[in-house]
């Protein structure tokens, strides 16, 4: 009998992608050994087995309790015609707003990356008009009232010769939060820029591309040893004071060992407020990377972290309740650059073992409010202290520091974009990060990059659509 046991846990069926040709293929999800994996098949390309998480009882609770009614935009874009993921966006099937809207303004920068979904490069002159990010921020604006995080990205935005006609725009319309990605070469290299920058500080953050400490491991991701301009990028953000968070983006084997040195350096600078690790998603130029290879998943940066720092524990560490599949967080405290995990102070039964049938966390409404207030990205990070604040005071036995403030707090997250190779049609649906496409579209950032982003809507997406038509009959 036992041989005809299979030696896995059928856990569910999954709508995914094909690897390679991108039209959409059924799968399964298998659990073996504390591993998950998805199992898909291409009627042309053959079956394909995607490592999805290394850890199956993280995984299954952050899909089982780690999650909260989606909450809606005032506005959807599109309509439901070819079916998901041919309708972005946002369309009315999509089960969460933006927490976070990137603006892209151009596709020029200064560095040339080995791996760059947008594929931006020096050879790219365009910068989009004023106008035009005028109107992409107003669909933004229009799809959620007062957006909680707007990140003007690119390419790289600094050089944009309108740069900070784009911060006022901003600021002219009710946005929460606003940030800036960039690699951090014009921080480094133009200190009459970064002083224009401090301006905006109140409500603001840089979002400084920060990948790794060691040479080796810059040239392979980012072409150039840019330690130094590192450098010289967060002094000039700390004597301006202005809010940095440190974007890694993180490859098996080429800095995944770096993870928790990352994490004690950041606390050790005094503008940054947390590191964001991205596992490298499968889009745009992508030179030497092979996704079977160097692909690392959500739960093993998340294990990396807690191997490599002593800082925190396995309930620190914990799923993101409006996008629990794509985004984990610690919240932590910093005191004199040593950091006291915060997340973990909560009794793990109140966020853990929470599911229908436990007391706190779905009797006491309040506690699970506050919670998801705090454990959401979509609170602004003015407001953090006294979320935070809030959430240590209706817990008992914690003492809630009374000066506390958005200044110590620290905010470490993973989060994992998802590519053709990890594609669920059930979290795509959920993904909380979109971009401003030119044309007035809020699109989710992931199936941005797979079929919306320059070209692609022609030659990859428009295929599919006809052969969704075609087979629905609608031809
Ligand atoms: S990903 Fe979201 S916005 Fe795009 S088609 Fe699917 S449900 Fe609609
Ligand atoms: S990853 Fe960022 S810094 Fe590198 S080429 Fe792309 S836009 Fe420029
Ligand atoms: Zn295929």
């Amino acid at each position: 009998m036992a041989d005809r046991v299979r030696p896995y846990l059928f856990y569910d069926v999954v709508v995914s992608i094909c690897g390679t040709c991108f039209r959409r293929v059924e799968g399964k999800l298998l659990i073996a050994d504390d591993r998950v994996y998805m199992s898909k098949r291409c009627p042309e390309h053959g079956e394909e087995r995607v490592l999805v998480a290394d850890d199956a009882e993280y995984w299954r609770r952050s899909r089982e309790v780690f999650i909260k009614p989606p909450e809606q935009p005032n506005h959807f874009n599109t309509e439901t015609r070819w079916g998901c993921p041919y309708d972005c966006g946002l369309c009315p099937s999509h089960e969460q707003h933006s927490c976070l809207t990137l603006v892209e303004v151009t596709d020029h920068c200064n560095l040339r990356c080995p791996v760059c979904y947008s594929s931006s490069g020096p050879e790219r002159p365009a910068y989009r008009s004023l106008a035009t990010i005028e109107r992409m921020l107003d669909a933004i604006v229009a799809n959620e009232r007062e957006p909680d995080v707007v990140q003007i990205s690119g390419g790289e935005p600094t050089l944009h010769p309108e740069f900070f006609a784009i911060l006022d725009a901003a600021r002219r319309r009710p946005i929460k939060h606003l940030m800036v990605n960039t690699n951090g070469v014009r921080l480094a290299s133009d200190p009459a820029f970064v002083e224009q920058l401090a301006s905006y500080r109140r409500g603001f953050e840089v979002y400084l591309q920060f990948d790794s400490l060691e040479r080796e491991a810059l040239l392979k991701l980012r072409g150039a040893d840019l330690r130094s301009v590192r450098e010289r990028a967060l002094a000039a953000l700390d004597e301006h004071e202005i809010s940095t968070t440190l974007v890694v983006t993180v490859m098996r084997g080429v800095n995944d060992s770096e993870v928790g040195r990352i994490v004690e350096f950041a606390a050790s600078r005094r503008c940054v407020r947390g590191v964001t690790f991205q596992p490298v998603q499968s889009a745009g130029r992508l030179d030497g990377f092979d996704p079977a290879r160097d692909r690392l998943t959500l739960t093993e940066v998340r294990r990396r972290i807690l191997e490599q720092t002593s800082i925190f524990r396995p309930e620190d560490v914990i799923p993101v309740p409006c996008h629990p599949d794509g985004i984990a967080m610690a919240y932590a405290l910093k005191i004199n650059g040593s950091l006291v995990p915060l997340t973990g102070l909560v009794p793990p039964e109140v966020l853990v073992d929470g599911g229908r049938n436990t007391i706190v966390y779905e009797q006491d409404a309040t506690i699970r409010d506050r919670l998801f207030r705090l454990f959401s990205t979509n609170h602004s990070p003015d407001s953090a202290g006294h979320s935070l604040r809030d959430l240590l005071c209706c817990l008992p036995h914690v003492d809630a520091p009374q000066s506390l403030r958005y200044e110590d707090v620290f905010r470490v997250l993973v989060m994992q974009f998802i590519d053709a190779h990890s594609f669920d049609l059930r979290a795509i649906k959920k993904t909380c990060v979109h971009i401003a496409h030119p044309d007035g579209r809020i699109i989710p950032f992931d199936t941005f990059n797979l079929f919306y982003r320059d070209d692609l809507e022609t030659t990859r997406l428009t295929p599919l659509r006809r052969d969704a038509e075609a087979r629905a009959g609608v031809v």
